[in-house]
């Protein structure tokens, strides 16, 4: 589904992706680990090119991502995102931040376009605050508004950025059982995570990266229980 080939980036003089080579198929669900400043979320961006790439090829589907234009668009549109500040609409209702990409990107009716939105929102257990703002609601509902947005425009793939890392303790579960679930039924997912038991739920395969690399991927028993890298051995034994 999506392909990565010799991907390089640079910040200026800093290069934040070094030939980057990762496969992700239909159905997956990668997790993305390593430690900050590894370049975890610049890989996320690049793969619907919110970053301009210098080297290497992107495809998803059997489309290689121009760099630009509405054919860009078009298959960005494919790609769904959840970061970690929901980044939703402060101004309209939780409803009309749902409705508001399928109604205006893929031209549904506002009539469809709702009935589908409150499907998803009751799937994510926040249809009672479909008529409420955003700053109304907690931060776990509000990141389960953000997955529902992402779902509303029937994605090929959806990208997650540290989903959970803004919430409070308490909030952190709500948010990782949605995406479990939506795991569980077979959507295509990339997720940057700090929260190993989801890796370990979840994950058909872990991908750890460290300086722009990618030193070292396997599946979640193969990573957490038997590290390769010196590298990826001394990351765990600080976070576990
Ligand atoms: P964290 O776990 O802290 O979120 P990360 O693995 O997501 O880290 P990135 O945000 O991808 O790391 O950053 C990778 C490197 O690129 C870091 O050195 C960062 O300082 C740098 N960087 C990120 N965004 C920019 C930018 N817009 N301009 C310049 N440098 C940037
Ligand atoms: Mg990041």
């Amino acid at each position: 589904l999506v392909q990565l080939e010799n991907v390089n980036k640079w910040f200026g003089d800093l290069h934040v992706l070094k030939d980057i080579n990762l496969t992700i198929s239909e159905g997956e669900v990668v997790v993305i680990v390593g430690p900050s400043g590894s370049g975890k979320s610049t890989l996320c961006r690049t793969i619907n090119r919110l970053e301009p790439i210098q080297g290497g090829t992107i495809i998803l589907g059997d489309k290689e991502l121009p760099s630009e234009g509405r054919a860009l668009a078009q298959l960005r549109a494919q790609v769904g995102m959840v970061f970690q500040s929901f980044n939703l609409f402060a101004h309209k209702s939780i409803l009309d931040n749902v409705t508001i990409g399928p109604i205006k990107v893929k031209k549904v009716s506002k009539k469809q376009a709702e009935a589908e939105a409150m499907d998803l929102l009751k799937r994510v257990g926040v249809d009672s605050q479909a008529s409420k703002r955003p700053a109304q609601l907690s931060g776990g509902q509000q990141q389960r508004v953000a997955i529902a947005r992402a779902l509303a425009m029937k994605p090929d793939l959806i990208l997650f950025d540290e989903p959970t890392s803004a919430l409070d303790p308490e909030m952190v579960n709500e948010v990782l059982d949605v995406m479990t679930s939506l795991a569980r039924e077979g959507m295509t997912m990339v997720v940057v995570t700090h929260e190993m038991g989801f890796a370990h739920r979840a994950a058909d395969r872990v991908i750890f990266m460290d300086d722009g690399l990618i030193v070292e991927e396997g599946t979640p028993d193969e990573f957490f229980n038997n590290p390769q890298s010196p590298r990826a051995r001394d990351f765990l034994s600080k976070i576990l």
